[in-house]
């Protein structure tokens, strides 16, 4: 497997232009993120209390892994959190029961082509393809048809709207997991740059991800951040 570099630009907190290096050619896509507060009215004396709660998406690609994507539901699950996984047809033989965990754990679950390859390389058929045989797998397996689907290295262009209904999500933290493969630089690396209604990318195919997913949650929790699926997070 390959893998390319992602660059990221942020234009203030509610618009956030998402633009990845594909090869020579700079594909953009725009997301709109939504920043959401939510005002609480309680407190011990019955007075109004007002503040805001900050949200991230933690997302994961390439898996499912059948040691590490356990490890990571496992860790997800006692903290009471939901994740999104963008998983790869060729990995799900094997490892179905890990995708009925994802549903039955309310995670939300995305395409990620079936052999990784880059959609923006390969010709109509090859793409649909790819997409529709992962499509397929999981519908199979949770009775429910993905929507969302992240591009491999991020490579996303126009053609691509018009050929599929899915709705491309890249990213807006790369945590460079696959590259530093050290927990600690790794929570580093994302806890300097998380804001409120970032979407983060990490592979849940390796131990020091997993480890410091779980380790990011926990943090970020403790500064009062939740954690939602990106449909949540997504203006369509
Ligand atoms: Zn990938």
């Amino acid at each position: 497997m390959q893998w390319k570099e992602g660059v990221q630009v942020k234009l203030g907190g509610k618009l956030k232009l998402f633009a990845v290096l594909c090869g020579v050619d700079l594909c953009l896509a725009a997301g709109l993120v939504r920043t959401v507060s939510e005002t609480r009215t309680v407190d011990g004396g019955g007075n109004a209390v007002r503040y805001e709660e900050r949200y991230a998406a933690l997302t994961f690609d390439d898996g499912p892994n059948k040691e590490y994507t356990a490890q990571l539901l496992d860790g997800l699950k006692e903290r009471g959190i939901r994740a999104t996984f963008f998983l790869m047809g060729q990995n799900i033989p094997g490892n179905e029961a890990l995708v009925l965990r994802m549903k039955e754990e309310g995670h939300l679950i995305g395409n990620h082509s079936y052999r990784h390859v880059e959609l923006t390389k390969e010709g109509q058929g090859v793409v649909l393809e790819e997409l529709e045989k992962t499509e397929d797998m999981i519908c199979q397996l949770t009775g429910q048809r993905p929507q969302y689907v992240r591009p491999p290295f991020g490579a996303w262009d126009e053609s691509l709207h018009d050929l599929t209904r899915l709705t491309p999500v890249l990213w807006s933290v790369d945590s460079l997991d696959w590259k530093l493969r050290n927990r600690d630089r790794i929570v580093k690396r994302v806890l300097k740059d998380v804001e409120d209604g970032d979407i983060i990318l990490m592979h849940d195919i390796f131990p020091s991800s997993v480890q410091a997913a779980l380790e990011i949650a926990d943090r970020l929790t403790e500064e009062g951040y939740r954690f939602v699926t990106v449909d949540e997070l997504l203006i369509d």
